[in-house]
């Protein structure tokens, strides 16, 4: 059950969710479940790491390749092409900023903004293990107890409810500790 709420409660997502053009073709990946439904009941700050760090629309393709438990975002197609660091760098620099955010909705099985299960590729191009995007392991990182999902499972309703729940309540905790 999503509860009414005279405040709005910021919600950072990553910004081809919400219907703009900004993945590596030019297109989206525009959510209307999140848009109609959560975003009444939510403010969102979208975010685009790869465009922030000035990858530009289009842009060549980015992976994960190496060491699982410490990934690089390597070009599919053009060598040389490495923007781990400048991700990296990025996603501090957004924490740094402190964004009174009680939330995240991150888009599955990217390099950059999957929460996990994104494919880590050895130096045959064979997809060897999992892990999460750059950007989003460090978000998950500095906000371990902040409500994180992607929008692949909010199509479940429980999860849905549980994690629009988890947002209020991370929101209340945040306005106690205010006072
Ligand atoms: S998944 Fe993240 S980096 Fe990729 S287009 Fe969407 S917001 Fe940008």
């Amino acid at each position: 059950m999503i509860r009414g709420s005279h405040e709005r409660i910021l919600v950072g997502i990553s910004s081809c969710l919400l219907g703009q053009p900004v993945r590596y073709d030019g297109g989206h990946k525009r959510d209307g479940y999140l848009i109609e439904v959560l975003g009444k009941h939510f403010e969102f700050l979208p975010l685009c790491p790869e465009v922030a760090i000035g990858m530009g629309i289009p842009r060549p393709p980015i992976r994960l390749t190496g060491d699982p438990s410490r990934p690089r975002a390597v070009g599919v197609q053009v060598d040389g092409l490495d923007v781990t660091d400048k991700l990296i760098e990025y996603a501090h620099s957004v924490m740094a900023s402190r964004p009174r955010i009680s939330g995240y909705i991150f888009k599955q099985g990217s390099p950059t903004c999957g929460m996990a299960q994104v494919a880590v590729y050895n130096e045959r191009g064979e997809s060897h293990a999992t892990s999460s995007g750059l950007y989003a392991g460090v978000v998950m990182g500095a906000l371990p107890s902040m409500p994180v999902a992607e929008e692949g499972r909010l199509t479940d309703a429980a999860l849905r409810d549980k994690f629009v729940e988890q947002v209020y309540s991370y929101h209340n905790r945040q306005r106690s500790n205010d006072r």
